[in-house]
């Protein structure tokens, strides 16, 4: 029987700006028509760029993933930037601009950092703990892949080296199928996004079971449809097996469910400085 976060812990969700996204990268046959239809609408999505920031008593602010880095000029790849465009405003998207606004310190307060997986729009805001001793969690599988994936310059794209430095941060991994990592928080290894992909488990005193899935679901249609990602799925089989386990997570323990990158999911949650308790 999982336990709860100790009386006192809250949990706020951070607003780290926007993504505008092509469709077919996130749900198979997205913008494909019929040869016979006269050119047809094509379908974008505006992606929010979600964190959690965690008061936890035993240990302090958690932040559970980070947004993209500052410079995505300077660090992200060109043609990302041309084709899935950021709309960012430091002054309230900014990590540290975010984390201040919840009233709960500031990010120099952060003690902990989990990565529901190491993408650019998830991992970028990293920089802010360089040559910290800030401890910075995610799945073995992820922090593997991710590190080889970078030195070959397989999946450039999305896993970007200026928060993948092996000796510029102090990482932390774990290799179990659920791990509960501090009292009341329990990581699940969902891969298929990506193989290392990593959903939080939060059990609140009042609100209960908090669902965070990261990328396994960007958008709604892969939660609720079970339609899978497009060109930004990994592998597709554990996609499905991830999906079915999540289903039953979220069902056993009448969990919310907070997606990836879906507003319309986003917009039922109390968001930041407003929080979870
Ligand atoms: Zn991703």
């Amino acid at each position: 029987m999982a336990k709860t976060l100790p009386p006192g812990s809250k949990l706020w969700l951070l607003n780290l700006g926007y993504l505008d996204v092509d469709a077919s990268a996130l749900i198979t046959g997205a913008n494909v028509w019929a040869p016979h239809l006269p050119p047809q609408e094509h379908d974008r999505r505006e992606l929010v760029m979600i964190a959690g920031l965690i008061h936890h008593p035993d240990v302090g602010l958690i932040l559970f993933d980070s947004g993209s880095c500052e410079d995505v000029i300077a660090n992200w790849e060109p043609h990302l930037n041309e084709c899935t465009p950021r709309v960012w405003d430091k002054s309230t998207h900014g990590l540290a601009e975010a984390i201040a606004a919840t009233g709960a310190g500031t990010i120099r307060d952060v003690k902990a950092v989990v990565l529901s997986h190491l993408h650019n729009d998830h991992a970028g805001g990293l920089e802010q703990f360089i040559d910290s001793d800030v401890e910075i969690w995610c799945h073995e599988e992820e922090l593997k892949y991710a590190f080889w994936a970078c030195a070959t310059g397989i999946d450039r794209d999305l896993y970007v080296p200026h928060y993948l430095q092996p000796d510029r941060f102090n990482w932390k991994t774990f290799n179990r199928e659920s791990f509960e990592i501090w009292s009341g928080i329990t990581l699940h290894h969902t891969p298929g996004h990506t193989l290392g992909s990593i959903t939080m488990e939060l059990m609140l005193q009042e609100s209960g079971s908090v669902v965070m899935t990261g990328d396994l679901f960007h958008v709604k249609e892969n939660w609720e449809d079970g339609k899978p990602q497009g060109s930004l799925m990994r592998d597709f089989a554990a996609w499905h097996r991830s999906w079915d386990y999540v289903k039953h997570l979220v069902n056993t323990k009448k969990g919310k469910v907070l997606l990836g990158h879906e507003q319309s999911y986003f917009k039922q949650f109390p968001i930041s400085p407003k929080y979870l308790a």
